[in-house]
């Protein structure tokens, strides 16, 4: 006899998900298009389908601790091919936007980030905080002479508000919200019957998250799409340049506090010039990804919700303050400089302090979907 299964709408969740982007979610009539042509899903349980009769039923445990939800890369074949316009990528990407927030520690931030009406309040934070720093410390002014950054705002000042933001609270509100979300996609999958290993192993994990690296490095599951090709340079450019500006800032924290070489560094500098091409690189992908959206105009695809662009408008804002905040030192213009370091610092602020509540979460909560995708065998190990 086949299980039962108790239905229990939840009418709220469908709202969000439709305030999320979701908003076609209605118009599926289950022909099932989009499952066929999504050339990332597995053959086994195909996605993205049974998420979307789960979504019009508002079947929240469905949805929220789905592998499949994070497996789609919202390439938007389905989307494009679907009969209906329901948008099933969108939909997909509305869960994705909602699970964060489920996930999110403390959960106000997780409302308040993804919510349009509040982006005045975010950058109001560190505004409000820089300028008391600033002021209280007696740096709230346009330093004399040549231009040097630390002159206005000292290097220990700024690393005494953004290493305690990387070194704790970044993994404390991360760390809580990936324990929610691996117990949540273990119990789905098992409920599912998706995968048969009863226990989260954490040493078999590891070996899962080795084995979904080769792939996630290379983003070569965007390839596979027909439709969106143009997200495959863009998210790759974005992604190394954070890898890099990561490096970069690691290097410098060391050379400055254990080798005790202060900069500023020359251009030449090697680790300066990682620093330029990673600046340059996620410039240039976030104008592709802003004009990838934009060119679209299929009906079937949107153009994105306040979630996406809020990330892009960010990464777009912290790689023209950082590039100009160099080139307009080295024209020496002190009184936009100075202003224009200001900003950078504010935006780096909100990428640490927003980072687990934000679109770019998704980045780390893929990753481990797609390593548990490897780890229950619902896909092999390349
Ligand atoms: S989302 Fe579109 S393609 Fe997919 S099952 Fe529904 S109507 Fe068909
Ligand atoms: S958006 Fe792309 S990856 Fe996601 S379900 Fe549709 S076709 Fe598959």
């Amino acid at each position: 006899m086949a299980n039962s299964y108790w239905v229990e709408p939840d009418v709220k969740f469908v709202k969000q998900l439709m305030g999320l982007g979701g908003e076609t979610l209605k118009k599926c009539y289950q022909c099932a298009t989009c499952s066929v042509v999504c050339p990332i899903s597995p053959d086994e349980k195909p996605f993205p389908r049974k998420e979307m009769i789960a979504a019009q039923w508002g079947l929240k445990d469905k949805l929220v601790g789905n592998m499949d939800v994070w497996l789609c890369h919202h390439c938007n074949d389905c989307s494009t091919y679907c009969p209906r316009g329901a948008r099933p990528g969108d939909v997909l990407n509305a869960v994705r936007a909602y699970s964060i927030q489920e996930y999110a520690w403390p959960k106000w931030l997780g409302k308040i980030v993804p919510d349009g009406r509040f982006w005045w309040l975010l950058l109001a934070i560190p505004v409000a905080i820089f300028l008391f720093v600033l002021g209280v410390t007696g740096h709230l002014h346009i330093p004399e002479g040549e231009i040097e950054f630390a002159h206005f705002f000292p290097t220990l000042l700024v690393d005494l508000i953004f290493v305690p933001l990387a070194m704790v609270w970044i993994p404390l509100t991360f760390g809580i919200g990936i324990y929610r979300f691996m117990t949540d996609i273990h119990k789905n999958a098992l409920a599912e019957g998706k995968t048969k290993r009863k226990d989260l192993n954490i040493p078999d994990f590891l070996k899962s998250i080795a084995c979904a690296l080769p792939t996630i490095l290379s983003h070569n599951k965007f390839s596979q799409c027909s439709e969106n090709k143009g997200r495959y340079l863009s998210h790759i450019l974005v992604f190394f340049s954070f890898l890099g500006l990561f490096v970069v800032t690691n290097i410098f924290f060391v050379a400055l506090y254990i080798l005790q070489i202060p900069g500023p560094y020359s251009m030449v500098n090697p680790v300066k010039i990682l620093a330029n091409v990673s600046g340059i690189a996620l410039l240039v992908g976030a104008i592709l990804m802003i004009s990838n959206r934009l060119k679209d105009t299929d009906a079937n695809v949107s153009k994105g919700s306040y979630f996406d662009w809020s990330l892009i408008i960010l990464v777009l804002g912290l790689a023209v303050t950082g590039l100009l905040s160099q080139y307009i030192r080295l024209a020496n213009v002190a009184v936009i400089a100075y202003p224009m370091y200001f900003a950078h610092l504010v935006l780096v602020f909100c990428l640490f302090t927003y980072l687990p509540f934000s679109k770019l979460a998704h980045m780390v909560y893929r990753t481990l979907a797609m390593a548990y995708s490897r780890y229950s065998e619902r896909e092999p190990c390349e």
